[in-house]
C-alpha cells in the first residue's frame, strides 16, 4: 500500500509553534491533507510525552489516536539541537564563531516505540533541559548523540534535519561541517538519510557525490496545522505497516518519490541580508567576496551557495537509482495566489474546503485529481494547479530568513537549473 509520510513535525511545545498543535487536531489535519503517517515530534518534551502516552496506542512502532477512525498513523519522533565546540573558544555571546569552532546541528530522531523514546529521554536529560522546548538544546556533539541513541536501542533512526540551512544544518554555511562523516565521526555508518529541507531539493543534492549513499527525506517541519505535508515522502509498504518496514525502506532507498517545496521558496535559498534587503545568487555574492554591499558585514550564505561549494558535479546530473521528486505548492497558497488574498482569508479557506471535500484530501487535489474535474469545482484554481504540475512557476528566491515569493504563471516562465524534477503526471 502507498503511504505519504511527514516524519519531522512539531507540537505546541516547540518554540514558535501554534498552540493548535495537539494530537486530536493533528490527527484530523493529517487526514484532510491526505498524509497517512505523521511524526509526533517533540517526544523529548515531558508534557508532550505524557500526552503521547495517554492518547496514543499501537504496536510495532506505529501508533493511532485512541478512539479515532481517521486512519492517521503516528511515529514517535523528535528534533534535537546539539551544540558543541571543538575547543573552548566559544564566543561569549554563546552564538557561533565564524571560524567554525562552534557546531550547532539539528537532528531528527525516530524511536521504534514509546518505551525506547522514554529511555532515550532519561539519557539526554543529562545534556540539557528537555522541558524548555519541544526541540531541546543539548550540549554534546553529533557523534555523542548518535552513540547514545543507538546505545539505547539499535532501532533508533537518526538523521540530520534540514541539512543545508546556514544555522543548524549539518552542512550549513555558519555552524555546520563539510560532510556528514565529519559531523557524526565513527557513528556516520549508522546514518542512512539526510533531510533536504525546504530550501533545497534532490536535484541540488544530486550534484554532491559524497551524499549519494544517503536517502533524501522530506518533511514539513511544520509549526502550524495548515503546513502539514508541505514536504513529504511517498513509499510503498507491503502488508502490515510497521516501524521496521518503514525504516528498512528508507535505509535501502526504496522510496517511491518525495514531494518538495520549490527550493527557491525556502527561507535560505539565496545569499543575502534581511535587514539590508540584499539578496543575490552565489555567482553574484562571490563578486562581493561574500560581503554585504550595504552594511559591509558578511552575508548569510544560503543553501544554493553551500551546494555550489560542495558540488563536484554539473547542474542537472542525476545519479542512477535516484528517487524521483515533484515540486508542489500547498493548496492554500495556490488559492491565495489565485484570489490575491492571504492564506488565512475566509475566501481562501472556503475555496480550500470546497476542493478538499470534493476530492477527499489536499494531496488528491494537488497530485492526483483530474485537472478538468478540479476546474469544474473551481476554474481558476484548476488552471493554477495545472501550471504548478507542469512547473510553470516563477519564484523570487528566499534569503536570510525571508520566504521566497511565488508567481504561478499561465504563460511559461521556465525555472532555471531545475532539470531533475519529474512532472506529477509521470506518476
Ligand atoms: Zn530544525
Ligand atoms: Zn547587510
Amino acid at each position: 500500500m502507498e503511504y505519504i509520510a511527514d516524519i519531522h513535525f512539531h507540537s505546541k511545545y516547540a518554540g514558535a509553534c501554534s498552540d493548535q498543535l495537539v494530537l486530536e487536531n493533528i490527527d484530523k489535519a493529517v487526514k484532510e491533507k491526505g498524509v497517512g503517517i505523521v511524526g509526533t515530534g517533540d517526544f523529548t518534551h515531558p508534557l508532550w510525552m505524557k500526552e503521547i502516552k495517554e492518547k496514543l496506542e499501537g504496536d510495532n512502532g506505529i501508533y493511532r489516536l485512541k478512539g479515532s477512525d481517521t486512519g492517521t498513523r503516528f511515529l514517535i519522533t523528535t528534533e534535537v539541537a546539539t551544540i558543541f565546540s571543538k575547543d573552548s573558544s566559544v564566543t561569549s555571546r554563546g552564538v557561533f564563531d565564524r571560524s567554525g569552532n562552534v557546531k550547532k546541528i539539528h537532528h531528527v530522531i525516530m524511536a521504534p516505540n514509546v518505551e525506547a523514546a522514554e529511555q532515550l529521554n532519561k539519557e539526554l536529560a543529562r545534556f540539557g533541559n528537555l522541558s524548555l522546548d519541544g526541540r531541546p538544546q543539548l550540549n554534546m556533539s553529533a557523534a555523542e548523540l548518535a552513540d547514545i541513541a543507538f546505545g539505547v536501542d539499535k532501532g533508533m533512526f537518526l538523521y540530520p534535519a534540514h541539512a543545508w540551512t546556514p544555522w543548524f544544518g549539518v552542512l550549513g554555511s555558519i555552524s555546520g561541517f563539510d560532510s556528514v562523516e565529519d559531523a557524526y565521526e565513527d557513528q556516520a555508518k549508522h546514518i542512512y538519510a539526510i533531510e533536504t529541507g525546504l530550501s533545497a531539493d534532490p536535484a541540488m543534492i544530486w550534484r554532491v557525490s559524497k551524499l549519494d549513499r544517503y536517502a533524501l527525506l522530506s518533511s514539513s517541519d511544520a509549526h502550524s496545522l495548515p503546513k502539514i505535508g508541505r514536504e513529504a515522502v511517498i513509499m510503498d509498504i507491503d502488508g502490515e505497516l510497521t516501524y521496521a518496514k518503514m525504516t528498512g525502506a528508507i535505509k535501502e532507498k526504496r522510496l517511491k518519490m518525495t514531494v518538495e517545496f520549490y527550493p527557491e521558496e525556502g527561507k535560505y535559498h539565496y545569499d543575502g541580508h534581511r535587514n539590508c534587503k540584499v539578496s543575490m545568487p552565489p555567482s553574484e555574492s562571490n563578486k562581493f567576496n561574500g560581503i554585504c554591499p550595504v552594511c559591509r558585514k558578511k552575508l548569510t550564505l544560503g543553501v544554493m551557495h553551500r551546494v555550489e561549494d560542495l558540488a563536484d558535479r554539473e547542474e542537472g546530473y542525476r545519479p542512477s537509482g535516484a528517487v524521483p521528486f515533484v515540486n508542489a505548492i500547498p493548496l492554500q497558497e495556490v488559492i491565495a495566489h489565485v484570489l490575491k488574498k492571504t492564506t488565512t482569508s475566509p475566501y481562501v479557506l472556503r475555496a480550500y474546503d470546497k476542493l478538499v471535500t470534493a476530492f477527499g484530501s489536499e494531496f488528491n487535489v494537488l497530485l492526483r485529481g483530474d485537472v478538468e474535474r478540479i476546474r469544474e469545482v473551481d476554474k481558476e484554481t484548476g488552471d493554477a494547479i495545472e501550471s504548478v504540475r507542469e512547473n510553470r512557476v516563477h519564484i523570487i528566491p528566499g534569503y536570510d530568513g525571508v520566504f521566497g515569493i511565488i508567481d504561478i504563471a499561465n504563460e511559461i516562465k521556465e525555472r532555471k537549473g531545475q532539470n531533475g524534477q519529474s512532472r506529477i503526471s509521470d506518476f
